[in-house]
């Protein structure tokens, strides 16, 4: 079993798919970034609220409750982690979302 593989929860097809990905962007002179998935699925691009009711798996919706913003969950998770990769670029070494502790 690969090093990667070894500690981590990750299954084999996810690990295939990062080292697919990997190849991919070095062809095109680019990295792949590793982020946390927590909470991507629960936060509001909009006003950055983390609420896990707002998201409707059924519906594939995401609908926030605090600002009214309405997305496609999925794409609410990829605009999340695309905002973690950006974080990651600009020097936070684990960029990551944290629920507010006096929510
Ligand atoms: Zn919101």
């Amino acid at each position: 079993l690969p090093k990667a593989l070894r500690n981590q929860n990750k299954s084999w097809a996810f690990y295939q798919l990062e080292q697919f990905l990997t190849y991919k962007a070095h062809l095109n002179n680019s990295e792949v970034v590793e982020v946390s998935a927590k909470y991507t699925s629960q936060r509001c691009t909009k006003c950055g609220v983390i609420k896990k009711d707002n998201r409707n798996h059924e519906k594939h919706e995401y609908h926030c409750d605090n600002c009214g913003y309405r997305s496609n969950d999925d794409r609410i998770g990829a605009m999340n982690i695309q905002l973690l990769g950006t974080q990651y670029i600009s020097g936070q070494e684990q960029p990551k979302f944290e629920l507010a502790t006096n929510a």
